[in-house]
């Protein structure tokens, strides 16, 4: 049935990948439900002197494969929906790219736009304190996720580190270098996406130098891949982010866009020759051939798929397409490389940075991009074969690759008691 309740599409997923595999109900059975939910009311202290009560959650989908792991969301628009779909779309990703990890995710309704940096840290600090009997670095470990970033990661490493008496630097990933975070965590995600991007030229030999990109979302995943993309020789023609779009025939220069945002300009404010603007929606039909959505949920759905340009879709962003929008691509022939492997890349970096933190050794750049690229092709390759065997869609082939390690996981731990 088609939906654009992020929990009912991972179901569906789920369901589809379980039948073309042929397991029994009771394989997979439990997968269909999160393991555990947490939901908190994190009263703040405003600067004025007023209280404001915010709805958290913390989400564990499953930890038959090790610790869950997943990003925490600072948005108006979380819901225990959302978090309970990112959550089981963690346990799967991890799956894909078969690292030791269950899933998780965690999520705070709030615009922090609306929050001074103060009432942030006071947020983050009482939601970290009300999530604190779940997380720790054998069971839960977070990241950052949408409009939450290395500093907020310090916090929570700070505040947890404060109730249990001594440096815990393994409870949470993505932090900042000097108290515990790797080198090229900040642009994993991107980099995975780009590594999934060139794979995909490969695979479908096409020659990178002609190939033209938009970009929905130019914040960690979005922003890191357009650098790399740029970098690597790719014709970025359009980006967006919230405020808008821009688009530029020949190219646009992503370092010095990337230099206007640092400044605290948003996209909308940027100029140049040869750049117009356009309604941020725009750029999921923009003239391109690589689309990359990155930045929400359900972006692309019945509404715009079928004006959709790109051959290729890269989903930078979890859940960008619909049910709908994924069975229009697929008639298209639409080359779409799902979220679960295609952002992989941020979760494989903390996987990285967990090790570290867990040995007290500190691996190098090299080291860090190299066994990521390793993991990242493996599982592209993968998936693809998966995929041609039982002529199905990349997301499928994903979707299918994980259930297969989470159900072996399952079968060898059996159900407890
Ligand atoms: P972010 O907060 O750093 O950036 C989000 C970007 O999307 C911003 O540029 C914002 O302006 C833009 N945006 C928000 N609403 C928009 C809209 N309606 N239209 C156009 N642009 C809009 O978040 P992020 O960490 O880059 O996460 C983006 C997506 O990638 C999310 O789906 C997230 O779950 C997923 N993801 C993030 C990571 C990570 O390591 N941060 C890893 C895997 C997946």
């Amino acid at each position: 049935m088609a939906t654009s309740n992020p929990y009912d599409n991972m179901l569906s997923y789920l369901e589809q990948a379980a039948q073309i595999l042929g397991l029994e109900a009771n394989d997979y059975e439990a997968l269909k439900y999160p393991e555990r939910i947490l939901q908190v009311s994190i009263p703040i202290e405003m600067d004025d002197g007023g209280i404001k009560v915010f709805e958290g959650y913390r989400v564990q989908h499953s930890s038959l494969r090790g610790p869950c792991k997943g990003g925490i969301r600072f948005h108006q628009d979380v819901d225990l929906d959302e978090v309970k779909a990112l959550a089981a779309w963690m346990s799967f990703k991890c799956a894909v790219v078969n690292i030791p990890y269950g899933g998780a995710k965690g999520g705070v309704k709030v615009d922090p736009r609306d929050l001074s940096k103060k009432e942030l840290m006071r947020l983050t600090r009482r939601y970290t304190a009300s999530i604190l009997p779940l997380i720790g670095p054998e069971r839960d470990i977070p990241a950052p996720d949408v409009n939450t970033n290395p500093e907020i990661m310090g916090w929570i490493m700070d505040t947890y580190s404060m109730m249990k008496g001594y440096a815990v630097p393994g409870v949470v990933t993505g932090k900042p270098i000097d108290i515990g975070g790797s080198l090229g965590r900040s642009e994993a995600t991107g980099r995975g996406v780009l590594i999934v991007t060139q794979e995909t030229v490969r695979h479908l030999g096409l020659n990178p130098q002609s190939l033209r990109v938009a970009i929905q979302g130019m914040g960690n995943v979005g922003g890191a891949a357009a650098r790399l993309l740029f970098d690597t020789g790719f014709t970025i023609v359009a980006v967006s982010d919230i405020s808008g779009g821009i688009r530029s025939e020949n190219g646009l220069d992503i370092p010095a866009i990337q230099k206007h945002l640092a400044g605290g300009s948003t996209l909308c404010e940027f100029s140049s020759p040869g750049v117009s603007h356009f309604c941020g929606g725009d750029i999921l039909t923009a003239d391109c051939d690589i689309l990359i959505p990155a930045a929400l949920e359900n972006q692309l759905s019945a509404a715009n798929a079928a004006d959709v340009k790109a051959r290729i879709i890269i989903e930078g962003a979890n859940g960008p397409t619909d049910v709908e929008a994924d069975e229009i691509f697929r008639s298209r022939g639409i080359f779409l490389v799902p979220d679960i492997l295609a952002n992989a890349g941020g979760v494989v970096v903390s996987y990285f940075e967990w090790v570290q933190n867990l040995e007290s050794f500190m691996w190098d750049l090299d080291q860090v991009n190299k066994t990521l690229e390793k993991i990242m092709i493996r599982a592209f390759r993968e998936v693809v074969g998966i995929s041609e065997a039982y002529q199905t869609s990349l997301r499928m082939g994903a979707y299918m690759s994980a259930l297969k390690r989470l159900v072996a996981a399952k079968n060898i731990r059996g159900i407890f008691p």
